[in-house]
């Protein structure tokens, strides 16, 4: 993933490109992920909801649903193991997307 970045509202829409689908992480601070999310269609948006919770993030757009799925489950396994994350739940699937983690195979 490419950052980290400040995560304030115009730093997230200079970095993050408009109506992107993409897979991101959230810190507090710019060594350790603590969050791992990703979005489907506008992942400029979803970083910015986050904006008060966290001050850094990393991203990496995506080219389809499936494709930010199986990259957020290897980084919420990556993080997992590496200190851990503030939501340990393992990320869900997509409606439409019937994949399985390619990681755990959950
Ligand atoms: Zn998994």
């Amino acid at each position: 993933m490419r950052g980290p970045f400040m995560l304030r509202p115009l730093q997230v829409d200079m970095s993050v490109p408009c109506r992107v689908g993409g897979v991101y992480g959230l810190g507090k601070d710019s060594r350790q992920v603590r969050f791992v999310g990703f979005a489907d269609r506008n992942v400029r948006e979803a970083i910015k909801s986050h904006w008060n919770e966290y001050e850094f993030f990393w991203f990496q757009p995506c080219l389809s649903a499936r494709d930010a799925y199986l990259r957020v489950c290897q980084q919420y396994h990556k993080q997992m193991e590496n200190g851990g994350l503030d939501v340990e739940e393992h990320p869900a699937a997509p409606a439409g997307v019937t994949e399985k983690c390619p990681v755990c195979g959950k």
